[in-house]
């Protein structure tokens, strides 16, 4: 599409996290704006080193950008702070749109920026784009983003990322030339990470790959020490909920998500890692030990799976849910984690 100077005004992304949209978004904004354009396989490249590049390839570490902004936002006035909304951008013709804490939504404040700045011609390069790098939209927000899409300028396109598109308003959504990313295999997944972790053993490697599901980005970032951590953890509150009696164990392991600034952060990875393992416990109750994602503790899992079954399986997952709907309302971690596991007991 670019090659034909056909590229729509209007792209929706859409595939799991860490699976390569904003990546991807980025690539194509460079190959828009590159100084030097050349061609690979006669399609539209960059060169990755001209002034355009390099200012839009800083807005990659998303993570680092977002912090960075929300810390400036933090060191301003209080009134100042109410009327500043999060935004990264790196290059003049490139603003990238993250979800606003804390609520983590995009929010009115952050579209009306975009329409009021979406007919400035491109300043230094040859299109300008706009990312927003999250599906949840407050409602009067997503009103307004319809009215961009409506009827952008010509050297506009807007990039939706959505983890899952059903999040959007069916009318945004119908507006957009929607993609979507599925997950590469397991071995594609293994292979890349020989290059880009080269620490990892093939046992750890093939773990994240099975981990990953497939998102490269994802399978990349992770911090396995602290993964095995949680997973750990998880193990323990899953054998002490299944075997009744001497709930010692459970309270230790649970004191130790109780407090700390990085408390959350604990707390939702052992949350994922309870998933993921909730997860293998199906596979290996429906007779498909070949999915199961944790291969390394496969006896444990066999043995955890005699002691349950399919409804128990669902209602864990319940009350996982249950108890993320209770983070976000600030409930207390540690407390709903035991009662967690005292309700799963057999
Ligand atoms: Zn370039």
């Amino acid at each position: 599409m670019l090659a034909r100077d056909r590229f729509p005004h209007a792209v929706l992304l859409a595939g799991a996290h860490g699976i390569g949209k904003y990546t991807l978004s980025l690539m194509l904004a460079r190959a828009m704006n590159c100084l030097q354009p050349f061609k690979t396989d006669d399609l539209p490249d960059y060169c990755g080193v001209c002034s355009n590049c390099l200012r839009i390839a800083e807005a990659l570490d998303l993570e680092t950008r977002c912090a960075e902004a929300i810390e400036a936002r933090e060191a301003m006035r209080d009134t100042d702070k109410r009327e500043t909304r999060i935004f990264v951008q790196t290059h003049p013709d490139v603003l990238v749109v993250p979800p606003d804490p804390p609520q983590m939504m995009i929010k009115v404040d952050q579209v009306r920026y975009v329409i009021n700045t979406i007919h400035y011609k491109p300043e230094k390069g040859r299109r300008r784009v706009f990312i927003f790098t999250d599906s949840a939209f407050i409602k009067e927000a997503a009103n307004a983003l319809l009215k961009i899409l409506e009827e952008p300028p010509d050297y506009a396109t807007i990039f939706l990322l959505a983890r899952n598109p059903g999040d959007l308003l069916a009318t945004i959504r119908s507006r957009c030339v929607q993609f979507r990313f599925t997950p590469l295999p397991v071995e594609e997944v293994d292979k890349d990470l020989a290059k880009h972790r080269p620490e990892w053993n093939a046992n750890q490697r093939k773990l994240v790959a099975r981990l990953s599901g497939g998102a490269v980005g994802m399978a990349r970032s992770l911090d396995l020490a602290e993964y095995m951590q949680s997973r750990g953890d998880a193990l323990a509150l899953l054998n002490s909920a299944t075997q009744t009696g001497d709930h010692s164990m459970l309270f230790q392991t649970t004191e130790a998500y109780r407090t700390g600034a990085d408390g959350k952060e604990k707390t939702d990875r052992l949350l994922r890692a309870l998933y993921s393992l909730l997860e293998d416990l199906l596979a290996v109750i429906s007779g498909m030990p070949e999915l199961v994602r944790n291969a390394d503790i496969a006896a444990d899992l066999k043995s955890l799976a005699m002691m349950v079954d399919f409804q128990w399986i669902m209602q864990a997952t319940q009350q996982l849910g249950q108890i993320q709907s209770g983070m976000r309302r600030n409930v207390l971690r540690s407390l709903s984690l035991d009662a967690f596991a005292l309700s799963l007991e057999r």
